[in-house]
């Protein structure tokens, strides 16, 4: 058979309800030169075929930065690196409603309140994220989403009660390849936390970043988790390194690689809204506007949580070249 061939029967397979393992994942990453482009196809195939062709933007504000106590390799906002990034304690209520009025203005759908730091402090932070979930939702039409770190059941129910409706909490990478990362939290912290999520009904969304060093299978072993944990939606970063982070001077995808991680996620989770995030401008480039004709159904405009992105006209413009419906949400990185 060849790798032509076995990409039609791979996506034949998925188009009729199967499900592909790590190892035919594997040899779909593995394509190269213009088969990628079948591959590409194929996977916006199977995107239509479970989800449409329309495309979800969220937005996101970075509502509390800085200080971390975690140490994950790529982060600005980590106390463990001097990134010179800014450092602020939660924004009042007023600015967060504002900017979710913004984000509406620009035709998001979902708007995160993202905050750096391993959880929340239960008292008078989530007070003031509730009552600003419960602002945005009667003073705007935007989803109100958060992204608050590490939560329990209990915080989940509270703030599903103030009107979220879902929870942004990202597993990063694989599990084998997770200690390179990160080692003042475990795995399976993350992994608990989507669970509390999902326990009390509210809607999540999990992804990772990647360039980080791991190899093509670790990224398909984080699909495979991400498939079992069972998230609603999935961003997909890409490493936008960062002077002072253990990872500054990782800087290994090209525009291609990253289409084609998109493309083989289309084919692990065909069902699930993939949306790509963090680095997309300097990992894609001039390629940008391919991410949808490689499988992907979703975006963030807008600045992301340290680094600026590109004005939200131009990523309109590119929803409108492309002739295809924009509709509303989430997650994210860098
Ligand atoms: S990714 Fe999140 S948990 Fe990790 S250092 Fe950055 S703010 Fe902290």
């Amino acid at each position: 058979m060849t790798i032509r061939t076995y990409i039609q029967a791979m996506a034949e397979k998925v188009l009729s309800g199967g499900t592909i393992d790590a190892s035919e994942a594997l040899k779909l990453s593995g394509v190269s030169g213009s088969d990628r482009f079948l591959l590409f196809a194929e996977a916006a195939r199977i995107r239509d075929h479970f989800v449409g062709s329309a495309v979800f933007l969220c937005s996101i504000i970075n509502a509390k930065s800085g200080r971390c106590a975690e140490n994950c390799a790529f982060c600005a906002q980590s106390a463990h690196h001097d990134t010179g990034v800014m450092v602020y304690p939660l924004v009042d209520e007023d600015e967060m409603v504002r900017c979710a009025a913004l984000a509406e203005e620009n035709g998001a759908g979902c708007y995160g309140i993202v905050t750096s730091g391993t959880s929340i402090n239960k008292s008078d932070e989530l007070d003031r994220v509730c009552r600003t979930v419960s602002r945005i939702k009667s003073e705007t039409g935007i989803s109100p989403s958060c992204s608050l770190g590490i939560l329990d059941e209990e915080t989940a129910l509270r703030l599903k009660n103030a009107g979220m409706e879902t929870y942004h909490h990202n597993i990063e990478t694989a599990r084998s390849f997770f200690p390179q990362i990160c080692t003042t939290h475990d795995y399976e912290d993350d992994v608990a936390t989507i669970r509390a999520a999902k326990a009390v009904g509210l809607r999540v969304c999990c992804g990772g970043i990647f360039g980080l060093g791991e190899s093509f299978a670790q990224r398909i072993e984080m699909a495979e988790t991400l498939r079992e944990l069972d998230v609603d939606s999935i961003p997909l970063n890409f490493l936008n390194p960062v002077a002072g982070t253990r990872l500054e001077n990782a800087d290994n995808l090209t525009p291609l690689e990253c289409l084609t991680i998109i493309s083989v996620y289309r084919f692990v989770l065909p069902g699930k809204r993939l949306s790509v995030c963090g680095g997309r401008e300097k990992n894609l480039r001039e390629l940008q506007s391919w991410m949808f004709l490689a499988g992907a159904n979703g975006t963030m405009t807008g600045n992301y949580l340290t680094t600026p992105g590109r004005p939200p006209e131009l990523d309109r413009q590119m929803m409108k070249d492309l002739e295809i419906p924009v509709e509303g949400c989430c997650g994210v990185d860098n």
